[in-house]
């Protein structure tokens, strides 16, 4: 049995040690934070889905625990009308408050909706460290896709311009101090069932015009042509939404830069976007083998799918389990199955922590105040039943919390651990 003193070490390292998010979102500018449901904190759900995520226990948790900071009531109402009134009380200050614990943020920026979004950079005057970019692809090949169909009139050339231009974002982004990895949402398209690449990525260039991507472009070029940009929603073709993943991967795996910039996968939870039976991140195996020297980082605990997600992460040395997303989502039981789930297999070098925080401060609130009560039991279960130390279970907090991360996305950070006010 671990004495008081050993029991209390574990808690400070959960309760100290500094947290690189490693994939979030940006925060709502203030005066557009009412287009969105605040209900959404906890759920992935949207329409008429949502209402009844007020009978989830992720939400009627979070209801308490919100109620218990912000000094109120403890009902959603009581909650919601608190919330509203820090919008117009010293906001900034509230916003600290939210991030409090986080070091930095890894933003991934290319969701819709960024019009009414904060630039990445926005966190800097709320945490110690600075944030870095994740690059999103799809976004971007679909920016270029209307820009090029939209002023050439031949398939081909639209196409070899998209792909030059594609390639050369990738590279100048490989370059870019600013960008530490890159993102795709090939799990909302097409499914993470990628399909194999059509060409060797080495000799991607003009001899692809003739294979199913292109005539899957051509399709889009013609639809641009015939009746504009507007005719094209987005990259939704599982050859096309493949072609532009594999060229990713060849880029990084090119690059000479090293340690080479990791992908990161939408995998598991997302809305009613995703086609679930392709959401396992066992679908990916075969694009993992294919790029063994290009780091992959798993995201949302694969959730449900986290033995899955582990499994991966423990037989494929590029491969990360991201376990985010899942603080606020999912109830306090779950949670802490998605903790003992993904350490059944996973060495913890290989496993990282996320909030998946976005539009709403609070969500980080959560995601971190949730955390550190699992990580408190779980890991603390750990140290009593003797299945690890305490030396052990500060480095698997640690390497969780800050230095795989620190590591992976090369950010060179110093942990200072400090007390967090937030318990
Ligand atoms: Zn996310």
């Amino acid at each position: 049995m671990p004495n008081r003193a050993e029991q209390e070490a574990l808690r400070a390292a959960i309760y100290s040690t500094p947290i690189i998010d490693n994939h979030a979102h940006p925060l709502l500018k203030r005066e557009h934070l009412s287009k969105h449901a605040l209900l959404t904190m906890t759920s992935e759900a949207h329409g008429d889905a949502l209402p009844s995520t007020k009978t989830s226990l992720a939400h009627v948790r979070a209801v308490k625990q919100l109620s218990r900071i912000l000094g109120c009531e403890r009902t959603w109402g009581a909650v919601e009308k608190q919330l509203e009134s820090k919008r117009g009380a010293d906001w900034a200050a509230w916003t600290r408050t939210c991030l409090q614990g986080i070091e930095c943020v890894l933003v991934d920026d290319g969701l819709d909706g960024m019009d009414s979004a904060e630039s990445y950079q926005h966190f800097d005057a709320f945490t110690p460290g600075k944030s870095k970019r994740i690059v999103r692809i799809e976004p971007l090949v679909e920016e270029l896709i209307r820009l090029h169909c939209s002023r050439m009139d031949q398939a081909k050339d639209a196409f070899i311009a998209v792909l030059l231009d594609f390639q050369g974002t990738i590279r100048a982004a490989l370059r870019d101090t600013e960008v530490v990895g890159f993102k795709s949402v090939i799990c909302y398209r097409t499914g993470l069932d990628i399909i194999a690449g059509e060409h060797s990525p080495d000799v991607v260039g003009i001899m692809t015009t003739t294979g199913p991507a292109f005539k899957a472009f051509a399709r889009i070029h013609a639809s641009i042509v015939a009746a504009g940009v507007q005719a094209f929603k987005r990259l939704e073709h599982p050859r096309l939404n493949g072609y532009y993943v594999h060229l990713l991967a060849a880029c990084i795996r090119n690059s000479e830069t090293e340690p080479k910039k990791p992908i990161q996968f939408h995998t598991g939870l997302g809305d009613n976007d995703i086609q679930l039976t392709k959401a396992s991140p066992a679908h990916l195996q075969n694009f993992i083998k294919s790029y063994p020297s290009v780091p992959m980082v798993l995201l949302h605990a694969g959730y449900p799918y986290t033995r899955e997600l582990g499994y991966l992460a423990a037989m494929y040395g590029n491969v990360y389990a991201d376990i985010g997303e899942v603080f606020p989502m999912v109830s306090r039981a779950g949670q802490e199955h998605v903790v003992s789930q993904i350490l059944e297999l996973c060495p913890w070098e290989k496993i990282m922590w996320s909030t998946d925080g976005h539009w709403f401060p609070e969500t980080y609130l959560l995601a971190v105040m949730q955390m550190r009560e699992v990580f408190a039991a779980v890991v603390g279960d750990m140290l009593s039943q003797g299945d690890i130390d305490v030396e052990e279970g500060v480095r698997l907090v640690g390497g969780l919390l800050f230095s795989n991360a620190n590591r992976l996305y090369n950010l060179r950070l110093t942990m200072n651990k400090s007390l967090s006010a937030c318990s």
